[in-house]
């Protein structure tokens, strides 16, 4: 996927406060790596789904899945 460049109008700003992005009403693309102020559920640039919460599953799932690449390696490593 290829960014549009279409986030000047909607990237967000840092909040001053710090961290609470998703509170603040604002969405994240994890394709596009920005954080924007959008009422779609979709990435307006790429399409991609847009991440509300930061407490999502997926993403817990990917550091589950990273550990489990790591232990896997390290078993490969023993194998060899
Ligand atoms: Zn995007």
């Amino acid at each position: 996927m290829v960014c549009k460049g279409i986030f000047s109008r909607h990237k967000a700003m840092r909040p001053t406060n710090g961290g609470m992005r998703y509170l603040r009403g604002q969405k994240r693309c994890q394709v596009c790596q920005v954080f924007i102020y959008w009422r779609d559920s979709y990435c307006p640039c790429c399409g991609y789904k847009l991440g509300v919460n930061p407490r999502n599953s997926k993403f817990k799932l990917t550091l589950r899945s990273k550990n489990n690449k790591k232990q896997q390696e390290s078993i490969t490593n023993l194998l060899a």
